[in-house]
């Protein structure tokens, strides 16, 4: 008996872990596998990012290639089920592990990658934090590829006769690499994690005010659609949530500190209860204020 559940044990990790992954149609170009708005960790093993899919005629454009390598082979496989097309290129939105570990899948494929030259400037981890977080079984044939075209500024793509345009903020804003895909032709954005929504974003590597002018670029934007790194929300609306709440958070904290409050009664005063019932305010909140509060505390 012992030595059955064993042998079982053993296919299933030779197998791997089965994300039952479905493809949401967003319009009639785009389709998102828009994951939980939750931390990564041994149940969802990652699925709690966005990965998106853009048929611009011949070809997919992939946002983002998720979390591990089986994630990425299996997205890649439910779309040809809708529609069997190449992959023109993947494009990493910032340097966040959870939107880039699944490189390593297209990159057998041999499709070109695009991210912030700022990958360049990151250390390859001795352990990932997706790694310590999620399953073995899950994490099986990941490993850590990073673009190999790096984005500056700015760099226009024609892929099918359509402009793809990606812009790097160049400054610290949810990340110091973050990257916004526009495509004109289909007024959709791609705004990576400067939109989260349904859930409160993580300020801990970002710059709340350079963040909101980010915001309100990517707003001002010519767009019907814009996608967010996490979140389901795709109107013009999905900026909404993240754009109060870093206001907000802001705001309050930036009184706090005139006030000359410290920072155990600022954590009481910057509740912010409109967001109590947003996806992980428990875990997240207290830390933004506390972070919110040490940044904010230095441009005084
Ligand atoms: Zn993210």
């Amino acid at each position: 008996m012992k030595l059955l559940l064993l042998n079982v044990l053993f296919f299933h990790f030779l197998l791997g872990y089965d994300y039952t992954l479905k493809p949401e149609k967003v319009n009639a170009t785009t389709y998102c596998f828009f994951g939980l708005a939750e931390a990564m960790d041994e149940h969802n093993n990652g699925n709690m990012v966005n990965s998106c899919f853009v048929n611009t005629g011949t070809h997919y454009l992939v946002i983002d290639s998720g979390p591990t390598y089986q994630f990425a082979k299996q997205a890649y496989t439910k779309m040809k089920e809708i529609q069997a097309l190449p992959i023109s290129f993947v494009i990493n939105t910032h340097t966040h592990d959870d939107h880039w570990l699944g490189n390593a899948y297209y990159r057998e494929l041999g499709v070109d990658i695009l991210g912030s030259k700022e990958f360049a400037n990151e250390p390859k981890a001795q352990e990932t934090r997706m790694q310590k977080r999620i399953t073995k079984e899950a994490y099986k044939g990941t490993s850590q590829v990073f673009p190999n075209l790096f984005v500056e500024g700015k760099k226009t793509l024609e892929i099918d006769g359509k402009k793809v345009i990606i812009k790097s903020v160049n400054k610290k804003a949810h990340s110091k690499s973050d990257l916004y895909i526009y495509i004109p032709e289909y007024a959709t954005v791609f705004a990576g994690d400067l939109v989260f929504n349904e859930r409160i974003p993580s300020i801990r590597d970002g710059n709340l005010r350079n963040w909101i002018e980010a915001l309100d670029t990517v707003k001002s934007m010519d767009a019907q659609y814009i996608i967010g790194g996490h979140g389901k929300l795709v109107d013009k609306h999905s900026v909404d949530a993240t754009y109060k709440y870093l206001s907000e958070l802001t705001e309050g904290v930036s009184l706090a500190l005139e006030e000359g409050t410290d920072i155990t009664q600022t954590l009481d005063s910057v509740k912010m209860e409109d967001f109590k019932d947003f996806k992980m305010y428990d875990t997240l909140h207290r830390q933004n204020i506390e972070t919110a509060y040490r940044i904010l505390e230095w441009e005084e």
